[in-house]
């Protein structure tokens, strides 16, 4: 096989948000820096993200730094870990300001400055009603943020690897010393020689049958990391937004209700009445899926069907404003025309023309829970240095950010906005400290062997002799992930989870691939992915069967209550030697706010 050599001080694996930040930063403090990215970066996932990046600026109504602390902790049902939470809601007014002196174009104020819009879980803290907390632009937030990170990357020349996939971290005496990557165009495997790496990966959303991510969430970087015996943190724990279209899981963003939509059932009952009666539509998302599931289950699905219907119809948003006695920022009634609502969420109108053949001013959209988000993921610290173990010792030259990573600021639920926030924030940690790190250290040698892991597994992939195919068995496993591994969850439907994962790793050795060909052999890459998800598939349900408690948005039917005296604690998995998964446990970080129950 063809192998070219480079030489960077620092390597960045993904060009989302976070390794756009990283990159800058890096690039910025001196490094010599390179981005490596299986997509064109402009294509990363966070490009989809619609509703808005969170941050207390508090320019439509009072808010604090503080508020958004405590909702942050409260939302991630006390499991996210408080001085990183602390720090991220504190860094956020100045890094939407330093978004916005890029030039990200914001939605504005009349008077012109930032909107913000409500967004679930998000409150002001004495009343317990939603604050506009969420800047945005448009329903296109994520696309604005992707496009300005990537503008300012070119200005500040960070050299870019496109279509690059990386495969493998190579580590010497435990510290890093580069990554292999094929170059997905020509099938020429490249070795990266580096004294830091960033995995800015995203997430692993196809892992479930309906979900919210692009095809391309494989979970590569948590997948490496853990072949390489590293850790992954509260893998149980995986988001289900409420809002996908029905059967396509394509996402309608929380901003819809945001801007007073409300959801419905087969009676015509606005019925997050009954399950938050506070703030209602506006729950956190763990609470708001698994009332519409409750709602299906005892049928009152839309026609029996396993859907409800997210209803912006503006008399329909009119009518609940009135009833919430919702005013807009100058105390008058809130009252909103379609016109406006379109000005505010045009792709969403836009989707559910083109997906459904609905025009949503005038008929309610069909929707259903939909595997949305990562809470778990590589363990780091806030400065965004891979941790090797539940001590807290750090991985020398490995840092992770964004979804792939887990810092806590999640804990066991994610509230909307809070990934893009985030994202950024810690992306900036992982570039400035990668960076620091870099320019103190030499390289390590680079064995001669580096590529060979690389090489052997797409080898085995391409040469295998079976004839099973790699579509039946990530179908299968999305399958038994959505029934068994997603809003509920009892050990009974685990272990049957975890049997059938068990039974596809097997299959999986015996895949039939048609094209053994060098170029473009996206088939060969996509059976690797297949891989990294089955991996991933094995470690969340092991950690959830594990966890016989409901916290956030891993519940289970069986365990149905929050156990603090047992399980206010975080999951490490590690694979072992032997291919088995072992668990072991790390407190919390409690600094301010004692576990309480969540009321909504
Ligand atoms: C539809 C949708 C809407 C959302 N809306 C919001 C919102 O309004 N607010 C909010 O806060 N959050 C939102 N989220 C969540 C948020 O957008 C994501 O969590 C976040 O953007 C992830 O950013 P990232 O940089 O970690 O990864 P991504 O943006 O997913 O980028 C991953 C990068 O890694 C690269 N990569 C992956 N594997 C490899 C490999 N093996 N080799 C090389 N490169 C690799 C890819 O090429 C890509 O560049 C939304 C998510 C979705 C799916």
């Amino acid at each position: 096989m063809t192998m070219q050599r480079h030489q960077y001080d620092v390597v960045i694996v993904g060009a989302g948000g976070a390794g756009l930040m990283a990159a800058l930063y890096a690039t910025k403090k001196g490094a010599k820096t390179a981005v490596l990215s299986k997509l064109y970066p402009t294509r990363s996932h966070t490009g989809a993200a619609q509703g808005g990046i969170g941050a207390a600026l508090g320019n439509l109504e009072e808010d604090h730094p503080e508020w958004h602390t405590f909702d942050t902790v409260k939302g991630s049902d006390y499991l996210g870990d408080q001085d990183a939470i602390e720090f991220m809601c504190y860094q956020a007014p100045a890094i939407v300001y330093e978004l916005e002196h890029m030039g990200l174009p914001f939605s504005r104020t009349p008077d012109g400055r930032i909107a913000q819009r409500p967004f679930g879980g998000h409150t002001n803290n004495r009343t317990g009603k939603p604050v506009r907390r969420a800047c945005y632009a448009a329903d296109r937030t994520g696309h604005m943020i992707l496009q300005t990170l990537y503008q300012q990357s070119i200005k500040h020349n960070v050299t870019f690897f496109n279509e690059f996939q990386v495969l493998d971290l190579i580590l010497v005496n435990g510290k890093v010393a580069g990554v292999v990557a094929i170059d997905i165009a020509t099938g020429t495997i490249h070795v990266f020689h580096t004294k830091a790496v960033v995995f800015a990966t995203g997430g692993w959303g196809r892992l479930w049958e309906i979900t919210s991510n692009a095809y391309t969430l494989t979970g590569d970087g948590a997948a490496i990391l853990f072949r390489r015996g590293l850790p992954l943190e509260d893998m149980e724990f995986y988001q289900f937004h409420p809002t996908g279209i029905y059967k396509l899981g394509i996402l309608i963003t929380e901003g819809v209700r945001g801007e007073g939509g409300v959801l419905i059932n087969d009676k015509g009952e606005r019925f997050m009445e009954r399950y938050a009666p506070t703030v209602k539509d506006l729950a956190s998302r763990d609470v708001v899926s698994r009332a519409i599931y409750i709602e299906i289950k005892e049928g009152r699905g839309i026609n029996g069907q396993r859907y409800v219907y997210l209803d912006v119809r503006p008399e329909t948003v009119n009518k609940y404003a009135a009833i919430d006695g919702r005013t807009r920022p100058d105390g008058s009634p809130y009252v909103v025309t379609a016109e406006e609502l379109l000005q505010k969420l045009p792709d969403i109108i836009d989707f559910s023309r083109t997906y459904l053949g609905i025009d949503p001013m005038a008929e309610p959209i069909p929707v259903q829970p939909t595997a949305h988000y990562a809470m778990g993921g590589i363990p780091t610290n806030i400065k965004a240095e891979v941790l090797a173990d539940e001590k807290g010792t750090v991985v020398p030259g490995l840092y992770a950010a964004g979804e792939t990573a887990c810092v806590s600021v999640h804990g066991a639920n994610r509230l909307g906005t809070n990934s893009l926030l985030d994202i950024v924030v810690f992306g900036k940690q992982a570039g400035i400290h990668a960076a620091e790190y870099a320019l103190g250290t030499d390289f390590e040698p680079l064995p001669k062997d580096a590529a060979d892991f690389a090489i052997s597994q797409l080898e085995t992939l391409r040469n295998s002799k079976g004839s099973e195919r790699i579509a039946d068995i990530a179908n299968e496993m999305k399958r038994v992930m959505m029934d068994h591994v997603g809003v509920f969850r009892t050990e009974e439907g685990l272990t049957e989870a975890l049997n059938t994962i068990r039974e596809l790793k097997e299959r999986y050795k015996h895949i039939h691939l048609d094209d053994r060909g060098k170029i473009f052999n996206t088939e060969l890459l996509s059976a690797w992915e297949l891989g990294n998800l089955l991996d991933l598939a094995e470690v969340t349900t092991v950690s959830a069967l594990a966890r016989t408690e409901s916290r956030g948005a891993h519940w289970r039917e069986d365990y149905p209550k929050r156990d603090d005296k047992n399980w206010l604690k975080h999951t490490l998995a590690w694979k072992r030697e032997n291919g088995e998964i072992e668990l072991r446990y790390k407190p919390v970080v409690i600094t301010k706010y004692p576990p309480k129950e969540r009321v909504y």
